[in-house]
C-alpha cells in the first residue's frame, strides 16, 4: 500500500526528536525502554515520555564490539553501540533507562550500560504463572513505580495508572485491528507497511497523537477492499526475533521475491497486541504485572502461549509458509525454532529458519534460501496457494 497515511508514520521519529528538544528545556522527563516487558503505563503515569531504544541498525556494532563480545546478538550490540557512541538522540534525551533480565546477553549488557546512564533493571521471572513468579513480578512493577516517583519527584496515583492503561490499551487494540486487515486476500498492507506502522508508533511523543494516526489509518483501510493491482504472492508469517527499520532485510527480500509478509508474530508485530490491562482490578499494579508476565518471549520457560499464538496466526492469516528469524547468538529463539518448525510442519506448511545478523553480507544467500522456500510453496498443494488466483 503506497498511502500517505502509512508514509506519515515514517516521520514520527524525526518529529519526536524535534519535540523532545523543546520539551527537555521545559523539564519534561524521558524514559528509554528496550523491551516490551517494560510497563510503559507507569512511565506515562509519572508524566514522562517512554521511548524505544532498541538498536536496529548495523552502524554502531563495531563500536559496541570494543566492549561486548563479537558473538553476541546484533540487537544487543546495536543498542549498546548507539548508547556508547552518543549517536541515538533518544538515548541522549533519556533521564532514566529501564531494562529487564530477559536474555543473558541483555541483562549483562545493562550492567555495563549503567556506566553511561542511570539504568533501572527489573528482575523478570522466566515463567508466566500465578504464584511465586507473579508475586515477584508484582514487586518488580511496584519497585519501578517507586523508582520513577523518586527519580522525578512525582506521585503516581492509581487513577493516573488507569488513565495510562486506557491509552495503551487503545493504542494496542488499534494496532491489532490494523494488523488484522491482512487476514483478507490480497492483504491490504505489505510487511514493510506493517513494520513501519507498528515500529514507528513506539516513537511517538504524545500517545494521543499516535492513537489518532492509527485511527485514521484504520478508517482508510476500512474503506479499501484491495489496494493491490497484481495477483497476490504466497502469504508468509514472520516469527522469531524483533525486527525494526534498519534490520528489515528478511521482510524486504521476501517481498522483493514476490511474496507478502502478511503478519509478524515477533515483538514488533502481533506478540503483545492481544494483551490488554484489566482496568477493573482493584490494584492497577497487579493488573499491569498480570498483563506483562504473559508476553510470549523465548526467555520464558515453558513458552506455550507463543506456540498457540503462532498456530492461531497461521490459520487466521491463511498463511502459506512460515519464516523464523533468529539473530545470531540469540540462543533462546534459536532453540525454540525446533518447536516452531515442528508446529509448522504439523500443519503441512513449508518452514524456513534463518539465522543472520544486521549486515548485508549474506543477502545473496538469504535470497536463494527464501526463493527456494517460495518454490516449495508453489509446489505444495496443502499450503493452499494457487499462483495467480485472487479470492477478493
Ligand atoms: S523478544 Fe523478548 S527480550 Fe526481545 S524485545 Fe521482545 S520481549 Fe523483549
Ligand atoms: S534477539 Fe534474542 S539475544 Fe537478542 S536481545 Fe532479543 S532475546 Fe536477547
Amino acid at each position: 500500500m503506497n498511502d500517505s497515511k502509512v508514509n506519515s508514520f515514517m516521520d514520527i521519529r524525526s518529529a519526536t526528536v524535534a519535540k523532545m528538544l523543546e520539551a527537555k528545556k521545559e523539564g519534561v522527563k524521558v524514559v528509554g525502554i528496550y523491551c516490551t516487558f517494560c510497563p510503559q503505563e507507569l512511565v506515562i503515569a509519572a508524566g514522562a515520555v517512554p521511548v524505544g531504544l532498541c538498536g536496529t541498525k548495523e552502524d554502531p556494532v563495531t563500536a559496541a564490539e570494543e566492549v561486548l563480545p563479537r558473538n553476541l546478538c546484533p540487537l544487543i550490540k546495536s543498542s549498546y553501540g548507539f548508547a556508547a557512541t552518543n549517536t541515538c538522540p533518544f538515548f541522549v534525551f533519556s533521564d532514566l533507562v529501564v531494562g529487564e533480565t530477559t536474555c543473558d546477553g541483555k541483562k549483562k549488557m545493562f550492567e555495563i550500560m549503567q556506566e553511561l546512564k542511570p539504568v533501572h533493571v527489573m528482575q523478570l521471572p522466566h515463567m508466566s504463572r500465578e504464584g511465586a513468579a507473579l508475586d515477584l513480578w508484582v514487586d518488580e512493577v511496584r519497585r519501578l513505580k517507586s523508582r520513577l516517583e523518586e527519580e522525578f519527584g512525582v506521585e503516581i496515583t492509581d487513577e493516573k495508572i488507569r488513565e495510562a492503561m486506557d491509552l495503551v490499551n487503545k493504542e494496542k487494540s488499534l494496532q491489532k485491528e490494523i494488523s488484522d486487515f491482512n487476514r483478507v486476500s490480497p492483504p491490504l498492507l505489505s510487511g514493510m507497511d506493517l513494520l513501519t506502522v507498528i515500529w514507528s508508533s513506539g516513537f511517538g511523543f504524545d500517545k494521543m497523537e499516535v492513537i489518532e494516526m492509527l485511527a485514521g489509518l484504520k478508517d482508510t483501510l476500512s474503506s479499501h477492499k484491495s489496494l493491490h493491482g497484481k495477483p497476490p504472492g504466497p502469504r508468509i508469517l514472520l516469527t522469531g526475533c524483533p525486527v525494526g527499520i534498519g534490520s528489515e532485510k528478511v521482510i524486504r527480500v521476501t517481498e522483493e521475491l514476490g511474496a507478502s509478509v502478511v503478519a509478524m508474530e515477533n515483538c514488533t508485530g502481533y506478540k503483545t497486541l492481544g494483551l490488554m490491562s484489566d482496568t477493573t482490578l482493584d490494584d492497577p499494579i497487579v493488573a499491569l504485572a498480570k498483563k506483562y508476565i504473559q508476553i510470549p518471549c523465548s526467555c520464558m520457560s515453558p513458552n506455550r502461549y507463543r506456540m498457540n499464538l503462532i498456530s492461531g496466526m497461521i490459520d487466521d492469516f491463511s498463511v502459506h509458509g512460515v519464516i523464523d528469524l533468529t539473530w545470531q547468538a540469540c540462543h533462546t529463539y534459536n532453540v525454540e525454532s525446533y518447536e516452531v518448525g515442528r508446529l509448522v510442519k504439523q500443519k503441512n506448511l513449508p518452514y524456513l529458519h534463518l539465522e543472520t545478523d544486521y549486515s548485508s553480507s549474506d543477502l545473496e544467500s538469504l535470497k536463494v534460501r527464501i526463493q527456494s522456500m517460495l518454490e516449495m510453496i508453489d509446489g505444495n498443494e496443502s499450503s493452499g496457494y494457487r499462483p495467480g488466483v485472487r479470492c477478493c
